[in-house]
């Protein structure tokens, strides 16, 4: 049975279950995401204010690095991804 789609009150962002885990967040523009990437930009940040409906821990992940937003400053990364540049 289809779930209907859910706009966030706080987050102004719609959850969509039909579209599957990983794209059911609709973010106001770029590809869709996950609960836990909405909690990591977005709701962690509001929830205080009440009626976030990505408030339950039970329906996310620990956010990864990557769920945050990409001008955070690249800190305490273990190791480089790639090989420093030659010349
Ligand atoms: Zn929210």
């Amino acid at each position: 049975m289809a779930e209907a789609p859910r706009t966030c009150p706080l987050c102004r962002v719609i959850i969509d279950p039909n579209l599957g885990p990983l794209q059911e967040v609709r973010f106001s523009n770029g590809p869709g995401g996950t609960r836990t990437k909405l909690w990591a930009r977005v709701c962690q940040f509001v929830q205080d204010r009440g009626g976030c409906i990505n408030a339950d821990a039970g329906q996310r992940q620990a956010p990864a690095p990557s769920d945050f937003y990409g001008e955070a400053p690249a800190i305490s990364l273990p190791s480089a991804p790639f090989p420093p540049p030659q010349g």
